[in-house]
């Protein structure tokens, strides 16, 4: 069970319709509590806070709309800048080996050979810049998403959501970017279509977390989340402009 201390926080939400509630349960003794249910729509507001992080972790990769609002809204998750980090750097080792030339080749010996050649050529000095690349597409991202939020939320006059709370969002529902291991590790030859599935796993979790914590029409959740895309792959491509005119 994830942490959940509903006597400091603020703001809690019912899990199935989002209705926000003041607590995650009734407590009676101390050994004695009751979840509480939701005035709206009569069911307990959050089942979650009785279930294992396995479970939780399997309704998120199933895309359960309550999993990922149990997540953003009613846990404590402060820690979710170092789940930034290791998928930030995931994606840069990725992209590390989708450089490689590997799937051309047939011969187990040359293909020995060639990995290794291409190990010793591989400097830190790589890994790093592709880091930095991936770090910087992803505050791209996040910021455009974050300012066209921004504007969502004051055109009708709803709470702006604060940029931690952006972050937080796409962090967790960027956790697909772990499926990336499987074929980095065994199979290279599925490499492309494994990751296209990827990325397809992971715009639809950021779409889903995105309408969770937005409380907006998917519609809009896909208009922002394709402009934020978008935006990210301009800037990026802006920025490498520059640098190569520099250099
Ligand atoms: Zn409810």
């Amino acid at each position: 069970m994830l942490e959940t201390s509903p006597q400091t926080r603020k703001k809690y939400v019912c899990v199935n319709c989002g209705s926000p509630i003041k607590s995650l349960y009734k407590k009676y003794s101390a050994s004695v509590l009751k979840l509480r249910e939701c005035e709206i729509c009569h069911n307990v507001a959050d089942k979650y806070v009785e279930y294992d992080i396995v479970i939780i972790a399997i309704d998120l990769v199933l895309l359960q709309k309550t999993a990922y609002r149990h997540i953003l809204f009613n846990v404590d998750f402060k820690n979710f800048w170092k789940l930034s980090v290791i998928l930030l750097l995931m994606e840069a080792y990725s992209e590390l080996m989708r450089g490689t030339p590997r799937q051309a080749v047939k011969n187990e010996e040359e293909e020995e050979k060639l990995f290794l050649n291409e190990f010793n050529e591989m400097t830190d000095f790589l890994f790093y810049k592709l880091s930095f690349n991936v770090a910087l597409k992803t505050a791209a991202f996040m910021s455009v998403l974050h300012y066209l939020t921004k504007i969502y939320c004051k055109v009708l006059g709803k709470n702006v959501i604060t940029f931690m709370t952006m972050w937080k969002t796409l962090t967790i529902s960027s956790f697909g970017t772990f499926l990336l291991l499987p074929s980095l590790i065994w199979d290279t030859s599925v490499q492309e279509v494994h990751l296209c599935v990827v990325s397809l796993f992971t715009t639809m979790s950021q779409l889903l977390a995105y309408t969770v914590v937005c409380d907006c029409p998917k519609l809009w959740s896909i208009t922002a989340i394709f402009c934020a895309y978008y935006c990210k792959i301009f800037c990026f491509d802006f920025f490498q402009m520059i640098v190569t005119r520099l250099t």
